[in-house]
């Protein structure tokens, strides 16, 4: 994995990171940090450093060989000693879940502020050399989404800014710390605008599961229960595009090594837009049954409609997500059949 001048070599990625530079990923415990620490992990870093405030035994994924620390980045010292010597800090920490907890859940979701403004004035006083955030589509103006049949998001059309109330201004205004920080500070800093990001070692319980977990796990259900029913949030028409959890990692690599992406905010998301009913139908067919459909009007269930536009990443890295919705749901679904069929069987599982 060494590319003989001492930087890290693999997935098409152009790095001046060696082996042995510390990799610092916030929020490793969760879903998409989880990731990211495997596939660094497996690119052939040395030195990661993984941060959750999540008790460890409750981490969705322990990569070998990478250290792990449970602490709450939202209190600066911690913050302090979770990027001490970094060469590179992930920040993926954030309190946050699908449409039922965000629509809820409002201050938890505004208070991820303090994490980034903890996290990238550590980083920037450790001297790191690059900072990354996840920011979310819900950044986006909200009177652009209010139709199923949605012009895709592009980059620009989050300001003038409308955000998605608590957790999208939290996003667009740590985005906006980002863009300062490389502005005044010269600290470089990268930002991705993640799309409903799904896959395998993701929240499939619980409360804060997003769609595409959720409806595999409800398929699993009906099928143990024989109650071929399912309940679906809204009418079934809001629209989405889901981005698999490879790509995104993939992506989150290339976003920090880019020179062209400092301090830029760029879609990191899937262009192919379903509606959740179709999304209902994939399942079905993965599942190998046909479900009842209950359809809870009342239910949180966003805006309705949001897409990708990915001109923009495709331009400047000559790559978007590609991964097809049906291979990525057949992972997710194969993955949460088996953590369910453990649980069932009284082993521990985390969910979410
Ligand atoms: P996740 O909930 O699985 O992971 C986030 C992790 O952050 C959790 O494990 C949580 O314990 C941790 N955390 C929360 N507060 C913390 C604190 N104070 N200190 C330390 N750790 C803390 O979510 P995810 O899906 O992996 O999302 C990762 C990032 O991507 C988040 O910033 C999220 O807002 C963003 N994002 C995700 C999606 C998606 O579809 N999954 C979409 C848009 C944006």
């Amino acid at each position: 994995m060494d590319n003989g001048k001492g930087g890290v070599l693999g997935a098409d990625v152009t790095r001046d990171t060696k082996p042995d530079d510390l990799i610092v990923i916030a929020g490793a415990g969760g879903f998409i940090g989880g990731s990211l620490a495997r596939y660094f992990h497996d690119l052939g870093y040395r030195r990661i450093r993984a941060i959750d405030r999540k008790p460890l035994p409750e981490w969705y994924q322990r990569v070998p060989d990478v250290e792990c620390i449970s602490m709450d980045l939202s209190k600066e010292p911690n913050a302090i000693h979770a990027v001490e010597g970094a060469t590179e800090v992930y920040n993926l920490a954030a309190d946050m879940g699908g449409m039922g907890f965000i629509e809820r859940f409002r201050v938890e979701c505004l208070r991820s502020v303090l994490i980034n403004t903890n996290m990238i004035e550590a980083a920037y006083r450790a001297g790191a050399r690059r900072y990354f955030f996840s920011s979310s589509a819900c950044a986006y103006n909200t009177d652009l989404q209010r139709s199923p049949e949605v012009r895709a998001l592009k980059e620009s059309d989050a300001y003038p800014a409308m955000a998605e109330r608590g957790y999208g201004w939290e996003k667009l205004i740590s985005e906006m710390f980002c863009e300062e920080y490389w502005a005044e500070r010269s600290l470089e800093t990268h930002i991705a605008r993640f799309h409903n990001i799904y896959g395998p070692h993701g929240t499939w319980d619980g409360g804060r599961e997003k769609a595409p977990a959720a409806m595999c796990r409800k398929a699993i259900e009906a099928i143990d229960s024989g109650r071929h029913q399912i309940d679906i949030w809204g009418d079934g028409t809001q629209t989405r595009s889901f981005c698999y959890i490879n790509d995104c990692v993939l992506g989150i690599d290339k976003i920090m090594h880019s020179e062209k992406l400092i301090a830029t905010p760029v879609n990191l998301g899937s262009s192919e837009l379903v509606s959740v009913n179709e999304l209902v139908s994939i399942v079905e067919g993965i599942a190998g049954i046909t479900l009842e459909r209950h359809y809870q009007p009342d239910a949180p269930k966003g805006v309705a409609g949001r897409n990708s536009d990915n001109t923009f990443i495709e331009s400047v890295l000559g790559w978007e997500p590609r991964t097809p919705l049906r291979e990525g749901m057949a992972a997710t679904y194969k993955w949460i059949a088996g953590e369910y069929a453990a649980r069932k069987a009284g082993k521990l599982v985390a969910v979410g």
